[in-house]
């Protein structure tokens, strides 16, 4: 695993003011990492533990060559323990035997370094047992333990954790430094600019989308956006888009109306004749094509009506019919 603070993209704020804590020997012994998943959290959780287990840390950071640093880089560390989600069928829960499990190994005496951390990744999937299990320890946590929790919704954590936990807060990245890195991992730059684009400050997001389903999806809703755009929305049409965009799971649909969503920001943004640049550029003949078909107001209300239907996924028990809603919607709105 990673160590080094330089190694991690982004975060500058929260990596000097952890460096700071670690130099003057103030690191909290619970924290509470929060922040949108695919940024990053978790390497930052990992540089500090290494920066509070190294035998001779220099300025707040794991040198590297220790003991210590050597027994984490090769991930055998005895006295580093993560806890993660056991997932089942797509869902993640961390449950109280795992917790048990941690606490167990946490009451020996350390063996290679005078200090213990606990990382606990995706904390909001703790169940309440798992919970008021943890929250005991976090308490008293002994002199030279350390806790890390991670958590991309601090709202789903118990109240009690959260307030005996020092929280640092991680902002999603900058378009930039997420095309920055998508261009490290061999991705072109002009594909890295529009895919950072549509990645919400996430580089994990950015690389779903450009996986193969990410490119069908977009193409889904090019696909759409193009009936919509020359009025082809008659109620066969209604059905087999229904039924289409019925097939996808939850974070596809997500995904899907991220795209709509852009297309429609893209014609507005040529509508009002402003520099900002489009996030469809590697389509920009196809998006130029489309101007001019909606009116102004046309396309307000069809991204009013998206962003609404992208936010009732959450809830959303049959996501066929709610897209077949969503469809008759679009359809109703063109017509009048
Ligand atoms: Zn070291």
């Amino acid at each position: 695993m990673n160590i080094l603070w330089n190694s991690i993209v982004g975060h500058q704020g929260n990596i000097d003011r952890l460096k700071l804590l670690c130099r003057e020997n103030k690191v909290p012994h619970a924290m509470l990492f929060c922040g949108i998943d695919g940024i990053g959290k978790k390497k930052v959780a990992q540089a500090l533990a290494g920066a509070i287990l190294c035998h001779n840390p220099v300025h707040g950071t794991a040198c590297g060559e220790c003991p210590s640093c050597k027994a984490l880089l090769a991930d055998i560390h005895p006295d580093f323990f993560q806890v993660l989600p056991e997932v089942k069928a797509g869902s993640g829960v961390i449950r109280i035997d795992a917790i048990r499990g941690m606490q167990e190994k946490i009451a020996r005496l350390p063996i290679l370094s005078r200090q213990r951390v606990v990382i606990i990744d995706d904390a909001q999937t703790m169940n309440e047992a798992a919970s008021n299990c943890l929250l005991k320890t976090i308490e008293e946590p002994g002199e030279e333990i350390y806790f890390i929790l991670i958590t991309n919704s601090v709202m789903a954590l118990l109240d009690t954790i959260i307030s005996r936990c020092t929280r640092e807060e991680f902002a999603g990245l900058s378009a930039d430094v997420i095309s920055s890195v998508l261009e490290q991992q061999g991705i072109s730059k002009d594909k890295a600019d529009y895919l950072a684009g549509f990645a919400d400050g996430s580089v994990h997001q950015a690389m779903l989308l450009n996986d193969e389903e990410g490119i069908s999806l977009q193409q889904a809703a090019m696909q759409f956006f193009s009936a919509c755009t020359e009025k082809r929305l008659d109620m066969e049409a209604v059905w087999n888009e229904g039924k289409k965009l019925g097939s996808y799971d939850k974070g596809q649909l997500k995904q899907w109306f991220s795209f709509y969503i852009m297309l429609i920001r893209d014609q507005l943004v040529l509508y009002s004749g402003s520099q900002v640049p489009l996030y469809n550029q590697i389509d920009i003949r196809k998006i130029n094509d489309f101007t001019g078909q909606l009116t102004q107001l046309e396309l307000i209300r069809l991204l009013k009506l998206a962003r609404e239907y992208q936010g009732r996924l959450r809830y959303s028990v049959s996501l066929r019919l709610m897209m077949e809603s969503f469809i008759i919607k679009v359809k109703d709105l063109l017509e009048d």
